[in-house]
């Protein structure tokens, strides 16, 4: 759709006069050229995925004017970018860096300040600088997507060579997901933990390298091999933060493992749940279950087909359990309620002492049922999550968005230990607070390695604004009661930035005034994506901002 604006655009950022502010757009199409400055003042153009907008969050929970870009910015290089950040100083005016902003469930494109002139990094500073197949590494930019390093590596003839691992959604830029410290699904899952070096516009204008890529000559050569260089390792204060503006990432890629093999299990009932995670905490700290291990909830499953909400149920509410349990059993999952989808690595042999161990345990759910892949027709999910558990980008996770009209979804996504009892007390947790606001509850717990996220997707019509309210009100509801059982977020979206910033408040909230002092030294005018991630600098602190 595409949404006549409401009230006066381009939307100006506080502080700073209409005039000025046009007058200052003017002097930037000067330095960077008038084809790379887009004023924000046309209807809002919701597109979808692939041809998502880079003004504002087409999956908005709030009113669409309320996080929207006053201006877009489109840099060729990082001269073009310190160029950008030294007029923000003069000037004063909020900018909101995006790769490519498609952090569709976290904020999408949009900017937390009203009015921020976004730089749209991706659009023109999009080059794989470096594969390099012997050390399994490579060099981008933020314009690269998973689905380009795929492609390029098929060019290149390495596909069969070494993998890229990917989230759920391939068209995702490489580096905006890495430093929102996102997931995929092989055992590289961890892109934040598989990143190695940076460059690093500062707020001021300076440029850094961290890592190897800091020596002062030939730092290509190590770059993408060690990710610690000398000295503090200064990397994680450049993500999930606004203290720099990333600009090239060095990434390590996965060995072909010589062979893999998805597998998927169902498991009857809800309270299967505490002795199933008893069950995979060991095996996947062991490494034996080699990937994120998935859970998924079957109202999850259901949603998953990419049918409607309305295919199945006509009334109002939450859709009721025997109609959900109806729809599965026309599916794998028939009339169980977890999913497990899996994946082993390596040649047969390797991988069938794995399977076998797997077998045996995962059997001690009485009930347990292992699906073969080859009853599966094509288009059944389990065949997407065998696609990113392998290397190859996708986008079939898109569909349980459309269980709304108009959908959109926002994630809550706290981190917990792989223990029955925990993984019980969230989904109880979860499953209370989605009847209260009268919200279908699709929990699936990601395991990483010695923790998992829960991760829940809301997902509403965006056109609906007591829908949305419901939604927030359930997710700020999820945060505060999961913060108060010792469950902390692991990533949010613009919206809850700053309540969940308040979570993590041991000590009188030190580690808040620790990330604003850091903010006040390296963004003295508070120029970088103002209040991203909780951080407000010293200009807007105290001023009514947090939300
Ligand atoms: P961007 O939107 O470009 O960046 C994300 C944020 O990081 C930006 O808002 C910005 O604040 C900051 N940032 C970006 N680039 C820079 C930079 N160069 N310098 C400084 N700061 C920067 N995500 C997952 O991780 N795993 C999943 O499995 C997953 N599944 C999803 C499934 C569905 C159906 C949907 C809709 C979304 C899913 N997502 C998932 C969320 C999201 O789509 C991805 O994380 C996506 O990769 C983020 O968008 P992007 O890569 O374009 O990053």
């Amino acid at each position: 759709p595409v949404n006549p604006r409401s009230g006066e655009v381009p939307v100006v950022p506080q502080g700073i006069s209409r005039d000025d502010f046009l007058q200052a757009l003017e002097e930037l199409k000067q330095e960077l050229g008038g084809e790379n400055v887009e004023v924000n003042d046309k209807p809002l153009r919701d597109g979808w995925y692939m041809e998502h907008p880079n003004t504002h969050d087409m999956m908005t929970i709030l009113d669409e004017e309320e996080f929207v870009a006053g201006a877009v910015v489109y840099p060729g290089s990082t001269e073009d970018v310190v160029k950008i950040v030294k007029w923000a100083n003069r000037w004063l005016v909020p900018v909101f860096p995006i790769s490519m902003g498609r952090n569709l469930g976290y904020g999408g494109a949009a900017p937390r300040v009203r009015g921020s002139v976004t730089i749209d990094l991706g659009r023109r500073m999009n080059k794989i600088l470096d594969i390099n197949p012997q050390d399994y590494t490579c060099l981008v930019e933020p314009g690269v997507s998973f689905y380009g390093l795929y492609e390029e590596l098929g060019k290149r003839g390495l596909r069969e060579h070494m993998w890229v691992d990917t989230p759920d959604l391939g068209g995702g830029s490489i580096i905006g997901n890495t430093v929102d410290r996102g997931v995929g699904y092989t055992p590289y899952g961890d892109h934040w933990a598989c990143h190695s070096g940076l460059e690093v516009v500062l707020p001021t204008g300076e440029v850094i390298r961290t890592g190897m890529g800091a020596l002062t000559e030939g730092g290509e050569n190590t770059w993408g091999v060690f990710p610690y260089g000398f000295g503090p390792y200064s990397d994680g204060i450049f993500s999930q933060s606004n203290f720099g503006i990333v600009t090239k990432m060095g990434m390590t890629l996965m060995p072909n493992p010589g062979g893999h093999e998805g597998f998927m299990y169902t498991f009857p009932n809800e309270e299967d749940l505490g002795p199933l995670m008893e069950i995979i905490r060991p095996l996947r700290i062991a490494t034996i279950l080699e990937n994120v291990a998935q859970l998924r909830h079957v109202t999850q499953s259901i949603a998953a087909s990419g049918l409607p909400k309305s295919k199945f149920y006509s009334g109002t509410g939450t859709i009721p359990p025997d109609l959900i349990h109806a729809a599965a059993a026309q599916t794998p999952v028939g009339d169980h309620t977890w999913a497990y989808y899996g994946m082993s690595y390596g040649p047969p042999h390797i991988r069938a002492h794995k399977l076998a161990l797997i077998d045996s345990e995962f059997r001690k759910i009485p009930g347990c049922r292992k699906i073969d892949p080859s009853t599966l027709p094509e288009d059944e999910y389990f065949w997407s999550r065998d696609r990113i558990a392998s290397g190859t980008p996708d986008i079939h996770e898109l569909r349980w968005v459309n269980w709304a009209p108009n959908g959109a979804h926002i994630a809550f996504s706290p981190v917990s230990p792989i223990r029955g009892p925990d993984a019980t007390k969230l989904f109880q947790l979860g499953k209370r607070i989605h009847e209260r606001y009268g919200i279908d509850f699709m929990p699936a717990f990601c395991v990483g390695l010695r923790e998992m996220h829960l991760i829940v997707e809301i997902v509403f019509d965006r056109d609906d604004a007591e829908e949305k309210g419901r939604a927030l009100g359930c997710l700020r509801d999820m945060v505060d009661e999961a913060a108060r059982e010792g469950y902390g977020e692991y990533r949010t979206h613009l919206v809850l930035m700053d309540q969940v910033a308040g979570t993590y408040g041991w000590n009188d909230g030190a580690l808040g005034r620790f990330n604003e002092r850091l903010k006040d030294a390296l963004d003295p005018n508070g120029i970088l994506a103002p209040g991203r991630c909780g951080i407000w600098g010293r200009r807007y602190r105290g001023r009514g901002w947090e939300m």
